[in-house]
């Protein structure tokens, strides 16, 4: 008997089966993100804002307003919406050149200020729609289009730990923490908290998720796999960062 694939709630049917390539980390994601937003019931209040590169492939995913926005300008167009109506749930969904590169200083000031939002940036180590480049995040050595010999951290320096950084610079209320795709539940469960960290007031939350790109990693279903689990986890360490002090389940 065929077993009927569970979609969330809070996706569009009609744009499924999606665009990303097989194997892509973005539609677990996407799940994950979903399904959050099922649990907490907010479907009707949400507005996801996402970005340039592979992410602008969620603009028609949710069956919720949705803006597409320009290139690494996801996060203060979405805190923008949350100011002029603060009722609302405001999601920012972006790669990590989206947000570390091109749109890092829109990221730093909104942790920085805590605004009231959830950035939800994906990591898949490089730059994927436009072929494979080098992005802040690339892992030392990594080939990549543009480091065929891989990144070398003398001239190209260290990849950029987001979410050690927002930990950092945000004042207390804020949630931070990086999840995998190949977690999905617990990658999950953190999407809830960082909602919940908006829906309560406390303040700015934010979840990178390590995701896959066979198609510029060149990589077969095992070594995609392979490849996030142990060389990319290993350098970029799954868990929460930081959870508000007033966290009920801490408090427990
Ligand atoms: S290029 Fe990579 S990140 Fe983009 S859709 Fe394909 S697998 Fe996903």
């Amino acid at each position: 008997m065929a077993v009927e694939p569970v979609m969330p709630k809070s996706w569009r049917l009609e744009s499924k089966p999606h665009k990303f390539c097989p194997g892509c980390g973005h539609g677990i994601a996407l799940k994950a993100l979903g399904l959050a937003i099922d649990e907490l019931g907010i479907q009707d209040r949400t507005v996801f804002g996402c970005d340039i590169g592979c992410s602008l492939l969620a603009w028609d995913f949710f069956n919720m307003d949705t803006v597409q926005t320009h290139h690494g300008r996801t996060t203060p167009v979405i805190y923008g919406v949350k100011r002029a109506n603060p009722e609302l749930i405001c999601i920012a969904y972006m790669g990590d050149g989206g947000g570390y590169a091109i749109g890092a200083q829109h990221l730093v000031n909104a942790a920085a200020r805590n605004e009231l939002i959830t950035v939800v940036l994906v990591n898949n180590t490089q730059y994927a729609m436009t072929g494979g480049q080098m992005a802040p995040t690339t892992l030392p050595g990594q080939k990549t289009e543009t480091t065929p010999y891989g990144r070398d951290v003398l001239t190209a320096g260290y990849p950029m730990r987001g979410p050690e950084m927002i930990a950092e610079i945000t004042p207390d209320g804020a949630y931070v923490a990086r999840g995998t795709v190949a977690r999905s539940r617990q990658l999950g469960n953190m999407l809830v908290r960082a909602l919940e960290n908006q829906l309560s007031g406390r303040g700015f939350s934010f979840v990178e998720v390590l995701a896959t790109c066979p198609t510029n990693w060149r990589t077969n279903a095992q070594q995609t796999w392979s490849f996030l689990e142990n060389t990319v986890e290993n350098y970029y360490p799954v868990g929460e960062l930081k959870i508000p002090l007033s966290d009920p389940e801490e408090e427990m």
